[in-house]
C-alpha cells in the first residue's frame, strides 16, 4: 500500500465540512474589512524566500523544500505566504493603481519541521496583508479582526500577545545592548543562541531550551529602546486596544522567528490543545516591499494556522454547524426499468439544485432502506415497477414519515417543489 509522506496528510470528507465552514466565516469577516482574495503559485524561486524571510531563520536554513527544477533553476515550496503575496503586489505593480491594498489568501504552506502532534510539513493558512497604511489603526484593527474571526467560530479563553520589534532606527542600538547583554551570558546559552548571538540575536529571546530561558529572564526589552516614532505607536494600538476591549498582553519575548517584521508582532495563543500554542500571528514588516525592489511602502499581515483552528473549533463545537451534506433526495430503483427512470432523474434533480443520490446495485428494498439510513437521506424515492405501471410513486420524508404521491408526468418538479418547500419551513 503506498501511503502519504511523513508530515503530509490527507483531509477527508467527514472533515471537509469543517474546512469550508472556517473558509467561508474568514472570507466573510475579511471582505467585510475590505479585504480581497489573491491566489498565488504554491513554488516560488527560492531566492524569493532567501531573502525575504532570511537567510539564517529556522525555515531558510533547514525547513524548505528547495528543488533543482529540470533546468537546473532552484525553485521551493512557499513555506509561507507573506513573501509571494510582496512579490505579486510588486511584479503586478499594484501600488501605482493605489498603495493601499489588502488582500488575503487561504492555501496550503510546506515545512519541513518534525512531525508532532498539530505540526505538519503541509500545514495551512489563512493569509491577510495590508499595504499602504503605516498608521497604527491597523495593526489593531488585524488583531481585532482575528479576534472576530476566532469569536465567530466559537472559540474562547484566548489571548493577544503583542511586541514591538523597533525599526531601522532604533533596533541597532537595541542589537548591541542585547549581543553585550548574551556575551556576559554565554556559558549559559544553547548551541543554537550562541549562533544567533551574531547572526539574529533578536531570536535568542523566544528560545524555549529551559537554561537560555532562565539566563535571558533579564534580558532587555525592545521596548525599552524603541524612538520615539516607535513609541508612539505601539502606544497608539495598545490604547485602541483597549477601547475596543480587546485583550492582550505585551510580551517582551516575542520576536517572531522571520527576519522581515518590524514594530509590531502580535500572536494569538490558546490553551485549547494541552500546551500553550499560537494559533495565529503576525506583524508589521515595513521595510520588505522596497527589499523586493518594490517603492518604500509600510505594510503588516497576520497568517492563522488553519490546522490547529480546525481541530480547536471541532473540538468547542461551531455555533453555527456547518451544513451535513446528506442527501436530501436518495433514489432506491426496483429493477432495470426504474433504474434508468431513476438515473434520469437523479441528474434532473442534481442540476436543479437538489442534493441527490441514488443506488445502483440492484440490492433489495430491504438493504436499501439501511443504506438511506446510514447516510441519513432526508427522502426517500422507491421506484418499483409496480409503482411506475400505477402512477402511484412515493416520496418519503424519513424523519416525518410523511408520505408524498409523485407522478409519472412531472416527478422532478414535484419533488423539487417537495423537498424545497421543507426545507424552507
Ligand atoms: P508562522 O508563519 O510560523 O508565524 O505561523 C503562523 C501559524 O501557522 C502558527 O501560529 C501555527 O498555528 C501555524 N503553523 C506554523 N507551522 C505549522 C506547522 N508545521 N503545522 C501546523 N501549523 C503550523
Amino acid at each position: 500500500m503506498i501511503q502519504t509522506i511523513r508530515g503530509f496528510r490527507d483531509i477527508l470528507p467527514q472533515d471537509t465540512a469543517l474546512w469550508q465552514y472556517i473558509e467561508k466565516t474568514a472570507s466573510e469577516i475579511l471582505e467585510n474589512f475590505g479585504f480581497q482574495e489573491i491566489r498565488i503559485p504554491i513554488m516560488e524561486k527560492t531566492e524569493l524566500f532567501a531573502r525575504s524571510i532570511g537567510e539564517s531563520t529556522d525555515i531558510v536554513e533547514k525547513e524548505m523544500y528547495t528543488f533543482a527544477d529540470r533546468k537546473g533553476d532552484s525553485i521551493t515550496l512557499r513555506p509561507e505566504a507573506t513573501a509571494s503575496v510582496v512579490r505579486s503586489y510588486v511584479q503586478h505593480k499594484m501600488h501605482s493603481q493605489d498603495p493601499v491594498q489588502k488582500l488575503y489568501t487561504i492555501g496550503p504552506m510546506f515545512r519541513r519541521e518534525r512531525p508532532q502532534k498539530g505540526r505538519y510539513r503541509q500545514f495551512y493558512q489563512i493569509n491577510a496583508e495590508v499595504f499602504g497604511i503605516s498608521a497604527p489603526h491597523i495593526d489593531a484593527q488585524l488583531i481585532l479582526i482575528l479576534n472576530e474571526l476566532l469569536k465567530r467560530l466559537g472559540l474562547s479563553g484566548l489571548k493577544a500577545h503583542i511586541n514591538s520589534l523597533g525599526c531601522p532606527e532604533c533596533r541597532p542600538h537595541f542589537q548591541t545592548t542585547l549581543t553585550a547583554f548574551l556575551e556576559d551570558k554565554k556559558d549559559h546559552l544553547c548551541e543554537i543562541c550562541i549562533k544567533r548571538m551574531e547572526r539574529n540575536p533578536l531570536r535568542t529571546l523566544d528560545c524555549k531550551v529551559p537554561s537560555c530561558r532562565e539566563a535571558l529572564e533579564d534580558a532587555p526589552s525592545t521596548l525599552d529602546h524603541l524612538c520615539t516614532g516607535c513609541l508612539d505607536h505601539f502606544n497608539t494600538v495598545k490604547r485602541l486596544l483597549d477601547v475596543q476591549n480587546v485583550e492582550y498582553a505585551v510580551d517582551k519575548t516575542l520576536v517572531r522567528g522571520l527576519d522581515y517584521y518590524s514594530r509590531t508582532a502580535f500572536e494569538i495563543l490558546t490553551d485549547a490543545l494541552g500546551a500553550q500554542s499560537a494559533v495565529a500571528g503576525g506583524g508589521r514588516y515595513d521595510a520588505l516591499v522596497s527589499e523586493l525592489h518594490g517603492p518604500e511602502i509600510p505594510a503588516i499581515g497576520f497568517a492563522v494556522g488553519f490546522d490547529r483552528l480546525a481541530e480547536i473549533v471541532a473540538q468547542a463545537g461551531p455555533k453555527d454547524a456547518p451544513p451535513t451534506l446528506s442527501p436530501e433526495v436518495f433514489i432506491l430503483p426496483l429493477g432495470e426499468d426504474a433504474l434508468e427512470h431513476g438515473y434520469l432523474w437523479a441528474c434532473e434533480l442534481a442540476a436543479a439544485g437538489i442534493r441527490t443520490e441514488m443506488d445502483f446495485s440492484g440490492r433489495s428494498l430491504k438493504s436499501l432502506m439501511k443504506r438511506a439510513d446510514r447516510l441519513n437521506a432526508s427522502h426517500v424515492l422507491i421506484i418499483g415497477q409496480r409503482e411506475m405501471e400505477e402512477n402511484s410513486l412515493v416520496l418519503r420524508n424519513m424523519k416525518t414519515r410523511e408520505q408524498h404521491p409523485i407522478s409519472m408526468d412531472n416527478p422532478v418538479g414535484r419533488i423539487v417543489s417537495i423537498v424545497q418547500k421543507k426545507l424552507n419551513q
